[in-house]
């Protein structure tokens, strides 16, 4: 290829922002020379490797959109540990279909069981796949609108939260929410009911859910649209956490969980 021919080509992926093929077109040009490829087999190669490199720099923004507390993988969740969880179901749902259905997870049980685990390993396969997630915590949501209360934001808050095809609700039920904050739930859940999955954690059974709320009714509507496509896993075991303090001899034995921190 002619110098001038070179760098327009240069040029002219810059301009259409193929950084990719601009990196790796001498690479690549010198083995399409090698193995004798055809022109279709050339360019082939060139889009695939635009095409992968576009994948993993919307991989790396979504996972930075997702505001993941930490990173858990299925990989490392030891199923043989809390046998109430049935593990097929569970990797049923890492296939995401339930997202595609925009159907939610209720995970369930005493703290350390592994709930918070399963959300993320579930949120970070959906990122994996390019799909938009956000996690927050309920107590950093509550913060976070009555912030926007103040400043008459609640209805880009509510916006913004629909946006992500997943949203990720972990530990509800540590302490009750307030008016304000049932209702944003409310609106939250009924916006994205049958259009964007919510994955909610909660140490509470759905019995004590209008303690939670204190309006009894609310609680109720809310849990009306939050399970009609949903999937509960209820998990009723021993922490994992205190399992490791087991292990270095804090605890000889183990406390069995609050009644009524099980679920029903
Ligand atoms: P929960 O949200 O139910 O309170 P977490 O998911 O935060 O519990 O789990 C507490 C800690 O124990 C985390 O570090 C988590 O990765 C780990 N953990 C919990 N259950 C398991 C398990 N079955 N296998 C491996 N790690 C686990
Ligand atoms: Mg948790």
């Amino acid at each position: 290829m002619s110098e001038v021919a070179y760098e327009r080509v240069q040029m002219n992926l810059e301009r259409l922002r193929l950084t990719r093929i601009g990196d790796h077109l001498d690479g690549i040009a010198e083995e399409a020379a090698r193995h004798e490829w055809t022109y279709l087999q050339f360019l082939d190669q060139l889009l695939e490797a635009e095409v992968a490199a576009r994948y993993e720099r919307d991989v790396a923004m979504k996972t930075k959109l997702a505001h993941f507390p930490f990173v858990k993988v299925l990989e490392q969740f030891d199923f043989a540990f809390q046998p109430s969880i049935n593990e097929r179901q569970v990797r049923e749902l890492a296939t995401l279909r339930f997202i595609a259905q925009a159907e939610n997870v209720l995970l369930l049980g005493p703290p350390g069981v592994g709930k918070t685990h399963l959300a993320i390993a579930l949120g970070v396969a959906a990122v994996a796949q390019a799909t938009s997630v956000y996690f927050t915590s309920i107590a950093d949501l509550l913060e976070v609108i009555h912030r926007d209360a103040k400043e008459d934001r609640l209805a880009h808050r509510l916006h913004t939260l629909c946006k992500p095809k997943l949203l990720i609700l972990d530990e509800m039920g540590y302490f009750p929410l307030d008016r304000l904050a049932a209702q944003f739930l409310f609106q939250l859940v009924s916006r994205r009911y049958l259009k964007g999955s919510i994955i909610l954690t909660s140490n509470k059974s759905y019995g004590e859910w209008g303690d939670i709320f204190t309006d009894q009714v609310l609680a109720a509507a809310i849990l009306d649209r939050l399970l009609h496509h949903s999937v509960t896993l209820n998990i009723r075991g021993q922490s994992y956490r205190l399992r490791e303090k087991r292990k270095a001899g804090v605890f000889t034995d183990f406390a069995e969980p609050e009644k009524e921190d099980q679920p029903v």
